[in-house]
């Protein structure tokens, strides 16, 4: 962690505050924008920054909630909580489509206080009752599941199996935190070619970029995983 790793949100929060509604920020693992990890550190610092400057803190949870990181939602790295949180994805296992937005009390009462007294952004399927009761499900399953254990063995294999790929030419740097494991390469990959191998191989395993990342549900068993691995650094070293 470097302190002045927050010298540019601060420098834009004193500057234009008064004109920024909310900070959103994916907290700890930036997904699309390059599956990079960062430091809990920098949610602190951020919540301390919001709350100085009047601005909500937004984090979008939809790639890194139930339990992706290792804790049910990766803010708890931080112990740093959002006025408002996007979820997704995994709140139904992704057996039905369903998205979420939770926020905090005063931001719930401000939104129910207004002349409206709810939340006028009514979308078509919006709290589709078949896909909250899948949600519902999902979630009851999920935190029975023991899924900690299961990330954990998960982040243990992923560690193991992946780090020789460190040493391969082509690859930049190898990363794993909690179920999410990331190989990025030097130069972006040939996703044509690597798909169809990777189909051949008997894996699925979508790149973009210079991205290689895996991101197994918790019910793979260890021999699925070694076999996603072994296929996938395989094709890689080739
Ligand atoms: C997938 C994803 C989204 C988009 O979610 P939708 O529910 O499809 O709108 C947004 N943010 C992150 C981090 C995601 O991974």
């Amino acid at each position: 962690w470097d302190d002045r790793a927050m010298k540019p949100l601060k420098d834009l929060l004193e500057k234009h505050s008064n004109e920024i509604a909310a900070l959103i920020l994916e907290p700890v693992v930036q997904g699309a924008g390059g599956m990079y990890f960062y430091s809990p550190q920098f949610l602190v610092a951020a919540r301390e920054l919001c709350d100085r400057y009047q601005v909500l803190l937004i984090f979008d949870e939809i790639a890194t909630g139930f339990g992706r990181t290792g804790r049910l939602f990766a803010w708890e790295w931080a112990a740093v909580e959002p006025d408002i949180m996007c979820i997704g994805k995994a709140l139904t296992g992704g057996y039905m489509t369903l998205s979420a937005t939770a926020t905090s009390t005063p931001v719930a009462n401000t939104i129910c206080g207004g002349e409206a007294g709810c939340f006028m952004h009514g979308p078509t399927f919006m709290g589709n009752p078949l896909a909250c009761a899948v949600a519902s499900a999902s979630v009851t399953l999920l935190l029975e599941s023991g899924w900690q254990e299961k990330v954990k063995g998960i982040e243990a294999q992923l560690r193991e199996e992946l780090a020789v790929a460190a040493s391969f030419p082509g690859v930049q740097e190898v990363r794993v935190l909690g179920a999410i494991g990331v190989i990025e390469m030097k130069e972006p990959v040939d996703m044509a070619v690597l798909q169809k191998r990777f189909v051949e191989a008997g894996i699925w395993v979508r790149p973009f970029g210079r991205l290689v990342y895996l991101m197994p549900p918790f019910i793979i068993s260890k021999k699925e995983l070694s076999k996603l691995t072994k296929e996938l650094l395989a094709i890689l070293k080739e």
